[in-house]
């Protein structure tokens, strides 16, 4: 097996699901899910990039939440590499902090509601009033911060169903929030969940984005990483690094054995 393969619409990389779509696309995704048959399991999207790549390797629980979720985004350069290598080219970076305000958009249109659960209190907090500034015909219908124990879930889970929200917003850091909610989407009354990472703390001025032009060049890693070296120095100097050597490996042995199939015909 190939380190990359193509289904249909989605590619594994190294046998975990990416969605190759473009924004218009996935928002139409999006939009049908909120506005589909109600009731049901909730939806469930989340962003892969190199680090759950990684992560999943070692954690199957982890790849079978990718896999089995409803929308698989693409997030980061190390997959537009990846996919380059390969022949398979990913039609758009769609990392959840550029994502979901262009969905939160679309909800203020539609006069959708949303629930934020993670990030300190202060922080989330602060997030629901600047979202309430900014978008003043979305619906906050609740939130609570991502400091809490097992025991707590329970609660948890009521005050959302209670609040019935369009969207859930779960910013819980990964592999935590992807997991959460698999575990819990059969349970919650949201149309949809997303797994959300730092959203909150960029949208209250916590923490702040890298400069539109590293963004756009593929570098923002280098900007998270002097924000914060010590949560994220084993991301970009272990996690980068090894994903993009196994990546160079597969393609060498995969050109390595197309030579060897035609030197035998
Ligand atoms: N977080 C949380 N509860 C926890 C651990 C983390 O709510 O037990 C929050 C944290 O405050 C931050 C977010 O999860 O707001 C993780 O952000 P990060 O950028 O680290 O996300 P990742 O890069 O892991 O997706």
């Amino acid at each position: 097996m190939s380190a990359l393969e193509n289904y249909e619409s989605s590619t594994f990389v190294f046998n975990v699901r990416v969605d190759n779509y473009n924004l218009q696309t996935a928002i139409d995704r999006v939009v049908r899910f909120i506005t589909g048959r109600p009731g049901g399991v909730s939806h469930q999207v989340l962003f892969t990039n190199v680090h759950s790549i990684q992560l999943a390797r070692h954690d199957p629980e982890l790849l079978n939440c990718i896999n089995h979720a409803d929308l698989v985004l693409a997030d980061g350069s190390g997959l537009k590499i990846a996919g380059r290598l390969f022949g398979h080219p990913i039609e758009e970076n769609l990392n959840g902090t550029d994502f979901t305000p262009r969905v939160l958009a679309l909800a203020d249109r539609n006069n959708w509601s949303v629930y934020l659960l993670g990030a300190r209190e202060e922080v989330v907090s602060t997030c629901c009033q600047k979202l309430d500034k900014h978008y003043p015909n979305l619906r906050i219908a609740g939130y609570r911060n991502g400091y809490f124990t097992h025991d707590e879930e329970k609660e948890i889970i009521e005050d959302i169903n209670n609040k019935k929200p369009d969207i859930l917003l779960v910013a819980l850091g990964s592999p935590r929030q992807e997991e959460w909610i698999a575990h819990h989407r059969r349970l919650l009354n949201a149309h949809v969940c997303f797994g959300v990472g730092g959203l909150f703390d960029f949208i209250a001025g916590m923490r702040k984005r890298a400069p539109l032009w590293m963004r756009k060049t593929g570098i923002e890693w280098v900007y998270r990483f002097l924000q914060s070296p010590s949560e994220k120095w084993e991301r970009i100097f272990v996690e980068i690094p090894a994903f993009l050597l196994r990546i160079i490996w597969n393609k060498l042995l995969e050109s390595t054995m197309l030579v060897e199939h035609r030197g035998k015909k």
